[in-house]
């Protein structure tokens, strides 16, 4: 691979020093190597803490992502430096050159976690290194620069904690965290941007549906697509979001909730909106086979996609989910499923539900899906939410609050 000379690795090579040596390079005569890049470094941090503190609307009168709490995390990067001391300062406006190819080019990164209150009255994240670890993972497949994730999150706590009075008590409610990373290359060239920067802000929120459980109707499109094989469905991206809102808004005239996005010939599920999709399907031997889409690029690996699978899966061997029969076994499934399928579970009345789930919304029940000029319409519960999704619903919230514990998912800040 390249090299052609037979001497691999040997001409020359020796003399150099390692490229990330502190302070010890220029030796041998070679001219000094560029200082260490500063890597994200939590020991680094500065506080400035507000003068004027914001009064906490009360909970119910939360509107998702409006209000944003006192301060925010900021730290940029540079190519000659590397990252900077991070920031905790009052919340504010960032000041961008114009060029900023965040503006053109989108290389944009964001993740969605939450913080709950949890019965000692301190805030708890909920698997928050899956947040982690997909944000690094979105950040190379746009070619931001590097951090260290556990850095990241030693900063996140710290802000949480710092924040502490804006996260709800209330049943359902939580500090939505909103981490975002922006290329800040001040160029119109068309490349990588090799200056960032990395800012986290919060917003408290109540729960998505106030009144109960009110099922969502979804349009399953296949005219406009969210993901395809090869392409960045599967990253937390911002360029992923933009081309939905025009579909969302004619699904919407329509008189549907959401897009139920489709892709290919076979018309196979993706997602629902900006949220991973699961249908639960009546077996022959009377279990239930609870279905998802699998990871395969064109799904969003949701946090709270995974926490569903597992959690189904250990009913009822490991765990007993509320209100679900010790005789009742869930089967998880990550497989295609396809509009025709739906439709054919529906019509042989094995389709008992279908739910979306993400970190805003827990789980949201589905009430029909539409497609084609026709309504797949679901059975309906009493209280609006099937007994799998209020299950699920009900464990999740439980475990984001800290309430019961499971394999060290909450995690106190
Ligand atoms: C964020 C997101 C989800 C849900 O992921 P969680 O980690 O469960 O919040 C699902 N689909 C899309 C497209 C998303 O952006």
């Amino acid at each position: 691979m390249g090299v052609t000379n037979g001497v691999n690795g040997t001409n020359g090579v020796h003399a150099i020093p390692a490229v990330n040596g502190n302070g010890v390079n220029g030796t041998n005569g070679h001219a000094p190597l560029k200082a260490k890049l500063a890597e994200l470094d939590a020991s680094k941090l500065t506080i400035t803490l507000s003068e004027t503190l914001k009064p906490v609307p009360p909970p119910e009168t939360l509107v998702f992502g409006k209000t944003m709490t006192d301060h925010m995390l900021y730290v940029t990067y540079e190519p000659e430096v590397g990252w900077s001391a991070p920031e905790i300062k009052p919340y504010g406006p960032l000041t961008l050159d114009p060029a900023s190819s965040c503006f053109q080019y989108c290389p944009n990164v964001f993740e969605g976690m939450k913080a709950y209150t949890g019965p000692d009255g301190k805030p708890r994240l909920f698997r928050p290194e899956l947040n982690m670890a997909r944000m690094r993972r979105s950040a190379d497949r746009v070619a931001l620069p590097r951090f260290d994730t556990d850095q990241l999150l030693i900063l996140i706590r710290r802000i949480v904690e710092i924040e502490a009075r804006w996260v709800p008590k209330a049943k359902g409610h939580s500090l939505y965290i909103r981490p975002t990373i922006i290329g800040t290359r001040p160029s119109l060239g068309v490349q990588a941007s090799d200056h960032a920067v990395l800012y986290v802000i919060l917003s408290p929120t109540g729960p998505y549906f106030r009144t109960g459980s009110r099922p969502v109707a979804l349009l399953a499109v296949d005219e406009h697509v969210r993901s395809w094989p090869g392409g960045t469905g599967g990253f937390k991206l911002a360029l992923n979001y933009a081309p939905t809102f025009m579909p969302a808004q004619l699904a919407a005239k329509k008189g549907y909730d959401q897009i139920l996005w489709l892709l290919g010939e076979d018309r196979r599920i993706t997602e629902a909106g900006a949220m991973n999709f699961f249908a639960v399907v009546k077996r022959d031997d009377g279990d239930l086979d609870v279905i998802t889409p699998p990871i395969d690029g064109t799904i969003l690996p949701g946090v709270t996609r995974d926490s569903c699978l597992a959690l189904a899966s250990a009913h009822p061997s490991r765990t007993s989910l509320p209100n679900l029969p010790n005789s009742l076994v869930l089967h998880t499934h990550e497989q295609l499923i396809t509009i025709p399928q739906l439709f054919e579970w529906s019509e042989q009345g094995r389709l008992l539900e279908a739910f979306c789930v993400g970190t805003a919304v827990v789980v949201a029940t589905v009430g029909r899906i539409g497609y084609d000029d026709k309504d797949v319409v679901l059975p309906k519960y009493e209280g609006g939410m099937g007994p799998v999704a209020k299950a699920l619903y009900e464990r999740i919230v439980d475990l984001q609050e800290g309430k019961i514990e499971w394999e060290g998912w909450s995690v106190p800040c």
